[in-house]
């Protein structure tokens, strides 16, 4: 499903934050990223997600290089995947429905059956009835499920999770981690970054691990 060819990033500045890396990921695999800081994992879900370019050599999903999609098709390209990253921020001027409801507006799916995905996939991270708050009054754990079903809304086949777990205490990282769990169970492809790899140990697939943008044993 996903296939990396001799892959490198160059950033400006000239920084190599992967180095010619080759892997593929498996429709329906649960897969881990580890890592430290700086390892090149972030950089590595932004080649999947055609966020960012390769320098050298190729990302393929379905076949299709990436990096060669024309304007028209990327976006058709994109609504394959669900992104929990980072920078993607809570808008806190509106209330828990309306940010999930967003990559619905943007691709301009309205109506009954927008509302039905938005109330099941709130339901499936457990924050039904949370609806009309503020996501400002959500707790931590609260607003990373909030993250989640921003990003399954659309049912994207691949799932992409930047650091997940990161600012959560090791209880609400596992209900995160048994959330993804429920998603690979349905078939969903999932690849999921993490510094901390003892959270990985209790769900025993497959781990790639960076440094320095190169695979480790
Ligand atoms: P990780 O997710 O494992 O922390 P990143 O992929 O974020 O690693 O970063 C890998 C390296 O690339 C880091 O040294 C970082 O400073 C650098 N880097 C990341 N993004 C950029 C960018 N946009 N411009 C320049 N350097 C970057
Ligand atoms: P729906 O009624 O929208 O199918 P479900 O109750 O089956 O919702 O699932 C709840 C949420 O889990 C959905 O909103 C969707 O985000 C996610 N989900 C379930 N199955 C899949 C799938 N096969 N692919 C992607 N996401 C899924």
């Amino acid at each position: 499903m996903i296939q990396f060819q001799q892959v490198t990033k160059r950033y400006p500045g000239g920084f190599e934050a992967v180095k010619n890396l080759s892997f593929e990921i498996q429709s329906g695999e649960l897969l881990f990223l580890a890592g430290h800081s700086g390892a090149g994992k972030s950089t590595l879900l932004k080649l999947i997600a055609g966020i960012e370019k390769p320098t050298a050599g190729a990302v393929l999903v379905n076949g299709q290089n990436v990096a060669r999609l024309s304007r028209t098709s990327l976006p058709y390209v994109r609504r394959h995947f669900g992104l929990i990253f980072q920078d993607h921020k809570i808008l806190f001027d509106r209330n828990v429905y309306e940010n999930v409801k967003l990559p619905l507006d943007i691709t301009g799916f309205n109506g009954m059956e927008a509302k039905r995905r938005v109330l099941a996939a709130l339901d499936k991270v457990g924050l039904s009835g949370k609806e009309k708050l503020n996501p400002i009054s959500l707790s931590g754990g609260e607003q990373q499920r909030l993250c989640i079903a921003r990003a399954v809304v659309h049912r994207p086949a691949i799932l992409l999770a930047d650091e997940p777990t990161a600012n959560l205490d090791r209880d609400n990282a596992h209900d995160i981690l048994e959330l993804f769990k429920s998603f690979h169970q349905v078939g969903v492809t999932l690849v999921i970054s993490a510094h901390d790899e003892t959270l990985m140990a209790d769900y025993g697939r497959r781990i790639l691990r960076l440094k320095n943008g190169q695979f480790t044993a």
